[in-house]
């Protein structure tokens, strides 16, 4: 649109002018034709890059023959994904979804399920922490408690208790008998790529044992190969009862899920729980040729050895830069970048050099790569923001 016209669209998203025609691999391409190096990736969606043949041939075989029947039928798809998903993790059960946030809420209701399934509706409360990112439904930003995210929705839905991360006291003086589980996001994405430790995970699980709450952990971002394991919970040597995952699972379609033990899944009986979309035979499809690719020999290492390279580099580039960038962090392909000043002007010169990246707090510069991207793309995306940072500080000092 030319900007005189008025937009039919809700604002929520501002007005982005930036647009896309096509995409191959890890690169975007305009209408004109114009390349970019997307490490975007829709938001850590795009786990395969643009139009992989496998992907789009599940897609376009599965949308030849079935797209939707509801589950009010058997999907075949749904069986097959699942079983795969519980042999690659702690799981035994899976719930799909078709978001994020509704595999958060998905979650948070099996942990309550649980307890009141065994005789204790009272303990229904969660713990969460502060810069965590759980979703934009009424309980998810109840849950991740961002004042901008929960302005103006009042009431603000209770059963959630917000601590400071990475404190293992303060979670256990925070546990009641009301308390249902805690809730981890293992990297914390939007809010900064915040790696939380191992050790503080591992406390966290003990904790849940002791007082046989539910840990769920939001691996939405982190999860499906994108930290350099299939789930990030495995660098910590942990597992947990309940996790939800999302972005990367449907490499662009729409898929989430739920995945839980026997145990914790205990309570979701029959019609307790349920979704139209959910688990269609489309996102299926998709889902399962998504899990093919990363199940590979070497998929998951090879990305753990591509984000130790990227961060070296990125490391030398900071060596260059101190007066710009305050710390560089991340685990596999979760790459931050903290600058001294709001990344929005950064991320604008970076796109000018055609490279796409994703804002977080803290001052936050995320580079999101496709799983499958190369060190030469690597390379290319490094050279990109060494230039926009000339370009930016000449800007900055004009
Ligand atoms: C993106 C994200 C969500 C929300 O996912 P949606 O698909 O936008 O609902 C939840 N948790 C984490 C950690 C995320 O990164």
């Amino acid at each position: 649109m030319d900007g005189t016209q008025k937009s039919s669209l809700f604002s929520t998203y501002g007005h982005p002018t930036l647009s896309f025609d096509h995409g191959k691999g890890s690169y975007l391409f305009t209408i004109e034709g114009t390349r970019y190096l997307d490490f975007a990736a829709g938001v850590a969606v795009n786990a395969l890059g643009h139009a992989h043949p496998k992907l789009v041939e599940a897609l376009t075989e599965q949308a030849g023959k079935l797209w939707h029947v509801s589950n009010l039928f058997a999907i075949p798809g749904q069986e097959k994904l699942a079983k795969r998903l519980c042999d690659a993790s702690f799981a035994q059960k899976v719930f799909f979804n078709n978001s994020g946030a509704e595999a958060m809420e998905t979650s948070i209701k099996t942990a309550r399920r649980f307890h009141a399934h065994n005789g204790h509706p009272e303990r229904n409360r969660l713990i969460t922490f502060t810069g965590a990112f759980h979703g934009r439904t009424l309980a998810t930003i109840a849950a991740g408690g961002k004042r901008e995210h929960l302005d103006g929705f009042a009431p603000r839905m209770d059963g959630f208790d917000q601590i400071i991360a990475d404190d293992l006291d303060l979670v256990r003086e925070t546990i009641t008998a009301a308390t249902a589980g805690i809730i981890v996001e293992p990297v914390q994405g939007e809010g900064g790529v915040n790696v939380l430790p191992p050790s503080f995970l591992q406390g966290v699980r003990a904790l849940c044992d002791e007082y046989n709450i539910m840990l769920i952990l939001d691996e939405v971002q982190t999860g499906m190969g994108r930290t350099g394991k299939l789930f990030a919970y495995q660098w910590a040597g942990i597992e947990p009862d309940i996790m939800a995952l999302a972005k990367g699972i449907g490499g662009g379609f729409p898929l989430a899920a739920c995945l839980a033990t026997d145990k914790a899944a205990r309570g979701m009986i029959q019609g307790s729980h349920g979704s139209t979309f959910g688990g269609n035979p489309l996102a299926m499809a998709v889902g399962n040729a998504v899990l093919d690719v990363m199940l590979e020999d070497g998929f998951v290492e090879d990305v753990a050895d591509k984000g130790l390279y990227a961060l070296q580099k990125l490391a030398a580039l900071k060596d260059g830069n101190n007066d710009l960038i305050e710390d560089i962090r991340g685990k596999g392909l979760l790459i931050g970048i903290e600058f001294k000043d709001p990344p929005g002007p950064i991320i604008k010169c970076l796109a000018e050099e055609h490279v796409l990246s994703v804002p977080a707090a803290k001052n936050t510069l995320r580079l999101l790569p496709p799983l499958n991207t190369t060190r030469a793309e690597i390379d290319e995306a490094i050279e990109a923001l060494e230039a926009a940072l000339i370009k930016y500080r000449k800007q900055r000092n004009s």
